[in-house]
């Protein structure tokens, strides 16, 4: 009986793994399809500073499958790493906003704005990873202190000493480093003190929490704390409520970002917004 029963449990596994392979190798060519139809877009999310003026945006991927809507980075961004998609996307995803950034240059109202890109531990791995952002920089005219790079924590712990040198190597042509979700990995000060970063986004985790937790709220300001010390620009991510803004905003959070101020939107939208914001401060 056991031995049937381990016979059927592997017959079950085996008809889940192929249906998965196959829908797996679906995907991966329905991406691949995408990519080079167009049907992948970049939305940008404002950043605002304390008194809610516009720094930037993170540059946000969206899916526009003719069939499925708009699909969200979640459901295919892990696929893209592991079937290597991730390195072309990834380089579409930095050239597309290196591109817009050399676009912004040329417009008073969003000259100074910053773009935020997020770069997948696979991608940053590549051994060429280094020259190929600074191929796209020099290709697009784009101002590398305009361009800020996200990562996340996990990636550092492997090698953590390859990671410095191609962040320094990156950060001496100009741009800025941020770590991404922070305070949900392996979040190490061993790490903060010794890997080039300027800025860190608390994860909006801790922020949503924030009003009825005092764990939260307490963590919240000993980053806060933690960053002016260290002199980190700090950007709270996912702030909804007024509240959560007033709070940030009273104990020291340099940059806000969350549905409060807008959530990803079409580049033409996201400047239109810019101009309408620096149109009405020049009043
Ligand atoms: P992330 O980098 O942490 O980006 C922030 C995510 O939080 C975005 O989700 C954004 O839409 C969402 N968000 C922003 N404000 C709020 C808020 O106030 N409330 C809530 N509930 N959510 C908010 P999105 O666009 O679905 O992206 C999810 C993740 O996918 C990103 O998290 C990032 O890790 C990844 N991702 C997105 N675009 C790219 C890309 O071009 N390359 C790579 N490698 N990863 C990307
Ligand atoms: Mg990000
Ligand atoms: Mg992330
Ligand atoms: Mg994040």
């Amino acid at each position: 009986v056991n031995a049937i029963t381990a016979v059927i449990a592997l017959g079950v596994v085996l008809t889940l793994m192929q249906v998965d392979m196959a829908s797996y190798h679906q995907l991966e060519g329905e991406m691949r399809r995408a990519l080079a139809r167009g049907d992948f877009r970049l939305h940008y999310q404002p950043q605002v500073d304390p008194s809610r003026r516009i720094l930037g945006a993170e540059a946000l991927l969206r899916w526009f499958n003719p069939d499925h809507g708009i699909i969200p980075p979640a459901k295919f961004i892990t696929l893209a790493e592991e079937t290597g998609l991730i390195v072309p996307l990834g380089d579409w995803v930095l050239r597309t906003a290196c591109a817009q950034l050399a676009l912004w240059a040329e417009i008073p109202a969003t000259r100074d704005l910053t773009i935020s890109v997020n770069v997948s531990a696979s991608q940053f791995r590549q051994p060429d990873f280094v020259p190929r952002v600074r191929e796209i920089l020099a290709h697009t005219g784009a101002d590398p202190s305009r361009l800020k790079l996200e990562l996340t924590e996990s990636l550092f712990v492997r090698d953590p000493d390859v990671a410095a040198e191609k962040m320094s190597a990156l950060r001496d042509v100009g741009l800025r480093w941020s770590l991404d979700d922070f305070g949900t990995g392996y979040s190490s000060l061993h790490m903060l003190r010794n890997l080039p970063v300027d800025e860190i986004k608390i994860d909006k985790t801790f922020v949503s929490r924030m009003a009825s937790e005092e764990q939260d709220r307490a963590i919240v300001r000993l980053l806060i704390d933690m960053c002016s010390t260290l002199g980190l620009f700090l950007v709270a991510e996912g702030v909804e409520t007024e509240e959560q803004y007033r709070l940030l905003q009273a104990w020291g959070c340099d940059g806000f970002q969350g549905y409060l101020f807008g959530k990803a939107m079409p580049v033409f939208q996201f400047s239109r917004l810019a101009e309408a914001a620096s149109a009405a401060s020049t009043n």
